[in-house]
């Protein structure tokens, strides 16, 4: 347990570094096909964005509206 909580400390730390600030944030997006919940990763350093994302549960294709502010996200819309 101790060598795995390292280990992701050390991923996390070099993927900080790598972004030059802790820009991206998990989000819990719900699909408009099946209502299944699952997160994705934002880069909150984009004020507003949209991106287009698969169910991973049905694996249907839909598109994602992201209104952010650096580190912080203030809304998220899914749309078929
Ligand atoms: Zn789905």
């Amino acid at each position: 347990m101790q060598i795995d909580w390292n280990v992701k400390t050390n991923w996390q730390k070099i993927k900080s570094h790598k972004l030059g600030n802790r820009m991206e944030v998990s989000e819990s997006i719900q699909c408009p096909f099946c209502g299944q919940s699952f997160e994705v990763t934002i880069d909150t350093s984009v004020a507003s964005q949209r991106f287009t994302t698969d169910c991973e549960v049905c694996c249907r294709p839909f598109e994602v509206v992201v209104e952010c502010e650096p580190g912080e996200v203030l809304s998220v819309e899914v749309r078929t």
